[in-house]
């Protein structure tokens, strides 16, 4: 496939202002609120119900203390657990019936929830505009049109759906107020990605649920608005961050999960890291394993400069996921 027509123009200026982005990381983490702002004690946030495993993306240098939502070797081991027993139910629901065989290629239906607090764009108030744009950058990435590879997976907006509701604003991670929300707006079956847009607790850019056998409420993304393409959010606003939400949506990890030991992120063409990476450093080599971290990889924690691929391991593992938990 092509390459995104402004794909060497994002790395080259991912490598070029590595240095310049050291200098001004302090004043990045400005963009949102501090935590302390919120509502949220610290042991809500860090204390994720056992029965909504999400995960979230950070920006460096975030007042949060640790990312709320990476996962333990623990937590994992359920999930890949549970993916065995769902693939197992599956295959012999089709030796016993007449289900539907795996799909090849999946056209996602995608219901948009902007949250704000009024009609400013301080507010929440984003243009229509930016959200058809991050459902194209979706649509490049996860195509394997920016440099990756391709995966089986498209999205069609359904909806654009404006709340203007002041206790939802900011959205807070684990919070009770995140839960009447998503209760109340959540709309579709499994298969159906729910994005919820606006201002963000805890300095995070986004967060997300990994695919349940039994559909939950709480299932979707949460995004930062300004994280659009066109968004304000400096080193960030190029859509990468839905991208990298809807990649755990779809039952992928960290590339850093689990460090430089075990199976990692259970995929086997991203090579070990042992910590996330920041801005773009070219040339990181974190473990002795083969293959210098996967910084490039949508599903590390690099500026969206430097961000523009999945393997043909991660769409392998998306698409097994995708017919264990939410095909039809
Ligand atoms: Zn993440």
């Amino acid at each position: 496939m092509g390459l995104r027509p402004n794909l060497l123009t994002r790395r080259a200026a991912g490598v070029a202002s590595t240095t310049l982005a050291l200098l001004l990381s302090t004043a990045a983490v400005g963009v949102v609120p501090a935590a302390s702002a919120f509502s949220a004690a610290p042991s809500e946030v860090c204390a994720e119900p056992a029965d909504v495993h999400s995960d979230a993306r950070i920006k460096k240098g975030g007042i949060a203390k640790h990312e709320p939502n990476e996962l333990t070797a623990k937590q994992v081991r359920e999930r890949e657990a549970d993916l065995a027993a769902a693939l197992r139910e599956r295959a012999s629901f089709r030796a016993g019936a007449q289900a539907a065989a795996p799909l090849a290629s999946v056209t996602i239906p995608v219901v948009v929830h902007v949250i704000q607090r009024d009609s400013t764009r301080a507010g929440g108030n984003i243009p229509d505009s930016m959200i058809t744009s991050q459902i194209s950058v979706l649509n490049q990435a996860y195509a394997g049109a920016t440099g990756g590879a391709a995966t089986a997976f498209g999205f069609q907006l359904t909806k654009i759906n404006r709340v203007t509701n002041p206790a939802w604003y900011p959205i807070v991670q684990g919070s009770s107020a995140e839960r009447s929300m998503k209760t109340s707006l959540r709309e579709g079956g499994k298969n159906t990605l729910n994005v919820y847009l606006g201002e963000l607790s805890d300095d995070l850019l986004g967060w997300a649920t990994f695919p349940q056998r039994k559909l939950n409420s709480m299932d979707g993304v949460v995004v930062l608005s300004e994280s659009l393409p066109g968004g304000t959010a400096a080193n960030y606003n190029q859509g990468d961050t839905g991208t990298h939400e809807v990649g755990h949506w779809l039952n992928l990890y960290h590339t850093f999960q689990g460090g430089c030991s075990g199976s990692g992120d259970s995929v086997s063409d991203t090579p070990a890291e042992a910590s996330p990476a920041f801005q773009c450093p070219t040339g990181r080599d974190t473990c002795t394993t083969a293959g210098l971290d996967p910084i490039t990889n949508f599903m590390d924690y690099t500026y969206d400069s430097c961000m523009y691929q999945f393997t043909a391991g991660q769409a392998s593992r998306m698409l097994t996921a995708w017919n264990a938990y939410r095909a039809a």
